[in-house]
């Protein structure tokens, strides 16, 4: 099963949504900040990658824009979780590389969605605006 790299600090969210994850069979690695996430990425080579964007050490947009600077992890998928519903946060999102993008509280079936939309490689919603698909 696709392993997610799950980045999120904090804790009700991240216990709720790795349990959904896991429970939909996808294997579930864990960060907490947005360095660790980026290590993690490097070290377990997840399928998919959830980033919070507001994250303590690094926040998720610059986090993001590391993960997409580095031929070892620019590949893999980014779906941007954010609380603000504010239409700046899409552009802030696409510009730092994220391949698609969601809001919190997560609506697990619309995210599942999204995340299988790019583990199949038909690209999230921001699929046409530029990013590489190799
Ligand atoms: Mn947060």
């Amino acid at each position: 099963m696709p392993k997610i790299l799950l980045v999120e600090d904090n804790e009700m969210n991240r216990d709720m949504l790795s349990r959904r994850l896991l429970r939909k069979g996808y294997q579930v690695v864990l960060a907490v900040d947005g360095q660790s996430g980026v290590e993690m990425a490097q070290t377990q080579a997840p399928d998919l990658i959830l980033i919070d964007m507001s994250l303590p050490v690094l926040d998720g947009w610059e986090a993001t824009r590391r993960l997409k600077a580095v031929a070892a992890t620019k590949h893999i998928p980014v779906i941007a979780l954010t609380a603000h519903a504010m239409s700046g946060d899409r552009e802030k999102a696409l510009e730092a590389g994220c391949d698609d993008y969601d809001t919190k509280p997560v609506e697990l079936l619309r995210l599942l969605g999204k995340i299988e939309a790019l583990l199949s490689g038909n690209g999230g919603e921001m699929a046409s605006s530029g990013n590489p698909t190799s």
